[in-house]
């Protein structure tokens, strides 16, 4: 059915283009700004694949839009993590205990391009590129877009901005100019290079060098490098450290300082990243920050979400999932109150919010569990005690990492529950050397009394 009102979205990322489509199915006309050009169709300038993690709350907003069928083929499954020890062993570790428990690797690249075709193919939306959304004049109801390639600024009328705009949202900080409230972007002392393990080359074509099939981790306390696969038998690999200091970026200044540290750390994967050092001297060093803004509207005029809104640290790999959530959440208030955004944009406010906050929390926790619990018997001690628990008690106990990841528990009761199960889970273990110590029987009690039965 056809809408009454018209939305501009700003920003045809990851949010901004699956938002689109599902408003452009619902019957509204929506018009997408987007400041970078088009480059569907397009060789990357960089020749860099960068890769991401989706899970169950992203393929669920996707499957709503009816575009997980085609982003399927872009999946690579990945079904635990691949820790690789300083010594040169490694140990798999899977993320659930069932099948359907994996989490997928795909091309930020390739899955966006793939958004923005079926926003371009939907009826009435249309994708405008090079079209920076500069300002938002609240009184006047208009915006100052700037084309960037004539470099021309005009000003247009609004009913609807949705700021889907990104970290450094230039939606949220009109809209804070105007209504007050809070924004504040907290950046880590850590920041992140991508270098990359290119494909083995055989007689028969290009192969994986290294499992395919796992998020891998080189664990190293204050600091981890990551691998996750692409389709084209690569792996994005990311170096994630402290700015200064000890073990930092600042130390690994030249290249021998490099490559030292390379060969002492991580022996293993030093042999596989061919361009170690043009990789390392050439990409960007990029920074991890936690958005907190509030309010994220201002009347039934302007909304934003995904990054724009909550941008979070990537160690839960939740980002963009959170951001998908967002898009099935607000589709969801629209049916529920029937369009009438002036009750669904304060209401997603609302709802949104701990959710967020949550995550936003359990993101920056999992960086001390990556890079550094992961490697710690005990923690797998309590990993195995919390699937045979799953196993006994599959409607009470479900491990935080699979509440977050295969489920769609909000993620503040995710995170709630952890809380619990990482208390029960403390005093199981507590003088335990292997689970064949653990009382069961007083396990069952506490999670009969702490833990409710989950939706
Ligand atoms: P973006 O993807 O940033 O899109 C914003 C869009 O708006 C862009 O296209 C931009 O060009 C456009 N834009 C910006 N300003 C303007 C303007 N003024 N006018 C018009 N257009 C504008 N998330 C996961 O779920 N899983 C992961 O494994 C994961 N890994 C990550 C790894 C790293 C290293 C990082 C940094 C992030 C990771 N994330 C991950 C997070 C994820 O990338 C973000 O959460 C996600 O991209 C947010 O989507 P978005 O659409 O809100 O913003």
């Amino acid at each position: 059915m056809k809408q009454e009102r018209t939305i501009t979205i700003a920003g045809a990322g990851l949010a901004g283009s699956l938002l689109g489509v599902m408003l452009g199915q619902r019957g509204y006309q929506v018009t997408i700004l987007e400041r970078r050009s088009d480059t569907r169709g397009v060789e990357s300038d960089s020749g860099r694949s960068i890769n991401l993690a989706l899970s169950s709350r992203g393929i669920h907003a996707l499957k709503i839009a009816g575009l997980f069928e085609r982003v399927e083929e872009l999946l690579i499954p990945m079904k635990g993590r691949m820790l690789h020890f300083q010594n040169g062993t490694e140990e798999f570790s899977p993320y659930g205990q069932r099948e359907s428990e994996v989490i997928y690797s795909v091309s930020r690249r390739d899955l966006n391009h793939l958004m923005i075709d079926a926003a371009v193919e939907a009826p009435l939306v249309e994708v405008l590129f090079d079209q920076q959304l500069d300002a938002v004049d609240f009184k006047n109801n208009s915006l100052e877009i700037r084309d960037l390639k004539s470099n021309r600024t005009r000003t247009e009328e609004f009913e609807l901005l949705i700021g889907a705009d990104g970290a450094g949202s230039r939606t949220r900080r009109s809209l804070i100019k105007e209504v007050g409230g809070k924004s504040e972007s907290d950046f880590l002392d850590h920041d992140y290079k991508e270098l990359e393990i290119t494909a083995g080359k055989t007689a028969s074509g290009p192969e994986y060098q290294i499992e395919p099939h796992a998020l891998h981790i080189w664990p190293r306390g204050g600091f981890m490098l990551i691998a996750l696969p692409n389709q084209d038998h690569s792996f994005t690999v990311t170096l994630f450290m402290p700015k200064t200091g000890e073990n930092s970026f600042e130390q690994l200044s030249d290249r021998d300082a490099l490559v030292d540290f390379f060969k002492a750390e991580f022996p293993s994967a030093v042999k596989l990243i061919d361009n170690l050092e043009n990789d390392f001297f050439g990409n960007p060093q990029g920074r991890l920050g936690t958005v907190r803004c509030k309010p994220w509207f201002y009347k039934d005029k302007v909304l934003i979400l995904g990054d724009a809104a909550h941008a979070i640290v990537p160690f839960h790999g939740q980002g963009m999932n959170e951001g998908f959530e967002d898009c099935s959440e607000l589709i969801r208030l629209l049916d529920e109150h029937d369009e009438d955004w002036g009750k669904v944009i304060p209401e997603f406010d609302s709802v949104r919010r701990p959710n967020c906050h949550a995550i936003a929390e359990m993101a920056l926790e999992n960086y001390v569990t990556m890079r550094s619990s992961v490697a710690d018997p005990k923690f797998q001690l309590k990993k195995e005690i919390g699937f045979e628990l799953e196993k006994r008690f599959p409607t009470r106990f479900v491990p935080r990492y699979s509440m977050v990841m295969f489920r769609l528990i909000p993620y503040a009761e995710a995170m709630q529950r952890g809380v619990i199960q990482q208390e029960i889970l403390g005093e199981l273990v507590a003088g335990a050397k292997s689970i064949d110590d653990v009382d069961f029987a007083k396990a069952e009690n506490k999670i009969l009394r702490r833990l409710s039965t989950l939706n």
